[in-house]
């Protein structure tokens, strides 16, 4: 329940020790206003970690200083780790036709790191005044095969750029992509420099936009809000191998209508695999389950103790792991359950201040 000295709101930027939060509801003019708020001691207490994108409740909010302090975390409907954002729901993925080239590798690449997310993934393409019609075409009917609808944009022309709207508005959206695509033009375009509330917020923590590379939300002229990507820039493809298939629309597509002789095939050379085939994505699939096996290997001879223990090479050159001292910080980690030491893990080594 929400007293008079409490208010609720969205984490929509995180700097050191401070938050910023947007306000729910928005005031009469439908301006977004922001508390800058700390951590109450009891959320540090139980581990209690607070990301942009977090839902949270402020106490005793003070208006007319823009202070607060985040009493609660509500349950979040989705989280990443990288960038580290909860309850967002939609990824953009922004490439350019042109300049740099468009590498299907690379697309593709990306497209399976994001439906990794579960989050729903849509398709931009920038620089379209730099190619003709027809190829423009061409490449629309490819990526239709691969199963993706796609929008064609140019911000230099401001070409298509309604479409973009219509699919940013009411959602939290992540902008991903390769640099040089035009995500900063994006940005500019949609939240002019003059109203990005970052230079407030680094302002009042005298630290700017470019010595950070947090995650930051800002609000959209028609509703919705969208977050830059530090950290989706270089996908990794951390999957489970036998997951690999779900991250492809024209696997999915060719599961739904028959299935495999074997029910844990990886669709190489098992026989009756309905997976296998002409299909022009079949080469990156069977590269990048090349690397997921390769990923997996690695984490399996990783002793699991390694948190807890240190390498020694002793003196005959021989290396053994040994339990390292235990810190307080450790004692204090080693009671909690191996979820929350796994989510700390991430947050330790993703946040940084
Ligand atoms: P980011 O690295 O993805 O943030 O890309 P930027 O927004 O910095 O853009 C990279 C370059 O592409 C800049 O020189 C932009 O002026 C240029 N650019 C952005 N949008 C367009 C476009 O629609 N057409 C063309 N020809 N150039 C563009
Ligand atoms: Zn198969």
């Amino acid at each position: 329940m929400t007293h008079s000295s409490e208010c609720s709101g969205m984490v929509v930027a995180v700097q050191a020790n401070f938050y910023q939060v947007r306000l729910h509801p928005v005031d009469d003019a439908n301006q977004p206003q922001y508390l800058l708020c700390t951590r109450r001691t009891r959320l540090k207490k139980i581990g209690q970690k607070v990301i942009v994108g977090d839902w949270v409740t402020i106490e005793e909010p003070d208006f007319q200083g823009g202070r607060g302090a985040i009493s609660e975390v509500l349950p979040r409907k989705t989280r990443l780790d990288r960038p580290l954002i909860a309850n967002a729901d939609h990824i953009l993925l922004v490439f350019a036709v042109a300049e740099p080239d468009l590498d299907a590798w690379q697309l593709s690449r990306f497209l399976v790191k994001a439906e990794s997310t579960s989050l729903s993934v849509s398709l931009c393409f920038n620089k379209t005044d730099l190619i003709s019609e027809n190829q423009q075409k061409q490449w629309q009917e490819r990526l239709s095969n691969w199963g993706y609808d796609s929008i064609f944009v140019s911000i230099k022309h401001q070409r298509n750029l309604e479409k973009l709207t219509e699919q940013l508005t009411g959602k939290t959206s992540i902008l991903a992509g390769p640099s040089g695509v035009g995500k900063s033009s994006l940005i500019n375009y949609f939240i002019p420099a003059g109203s990005q509330r970052t230079n407030q917020v680094s302002g009042k923590l005298q630290k700017g936009r470019h010595t950070t590379r947090h995650v930051e939300l800002f609000d959209l002229p028609d509703g919705g809000l969208l977050a830059d990507s530090p950290g989706f820039n270089q996908p990794d493809l951390k999957t489970h191998p036998q997951e690999l298939e779900l991250y492809f629309p024209e696997i999915r597509h060719r599961l739904a209508q028959g299935s495999c002789q074997f029910k844990d095939c990886l669709h190489r050379h098992e026989p009756h695999c309905v997976v296998r085939g002409e299909w022009e994505r079949y080469d990156h699939y069977l590269k990048f389950l090349e690397e997921t096996l390769a990923y997996q290997s690695a984490l399996q001879q990783r002793p699991d103790q390694e948190s807890s223990l240190k390498l020694k090479t002793k003196g005959s050159g021989q290396q053994e792991y040994e339990p390292k001292l235990s810190s307080k910080k450790y004692r204090r980690q080693s009671r909690r359950s191996k979820h929350q030491k796994l989510q700390d893990f991430y947050e330790n080594n993703l946040e940084e201040d």
